[in-house]
């Protein structure tokens, strides 16, 4: 099974798509900042390169952060019936 272009292949050496730097698989603080509220996850799974930094998350790990942001969202709304400063 691969994933194109979404990101890297599991294979023991995966290479950065920005640097052909080495990604290194380790947990990293993941931040999104959305309207009304900002999420920080302390510890994702992600490849990170170890040249440029740059991180690549797994699918699983963008599914539940979107599912998460989903979640949060709906209850966020509904924590905030008549919006300031619309
Ligand atoms: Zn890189």
């Amino acid at each position: 099974m691969t994933f194109c272009a979404s990101g890297p292949v599991r294979k023991s050496a995966v290479e950065c798509i920005y640097c052909t730097g080495t990604l290194v698989r380790k947990p990293v603080s993941y931040t999104v900042s959305r309207r009304g509220y900002h999420l920080i996850v302390d510890a994702v799974p992600a490849w990170v390169c170890d040249q440029c930094e740059e991180a690549l998350f797994d699918e699983e790990a963008v599914r539940a952060i979107q599912d998460m942001l989903a979640e949060i969202d709906r209850r966020v709304e509904s924590l905030s019936p008549s919006p300031v400063l619309a």
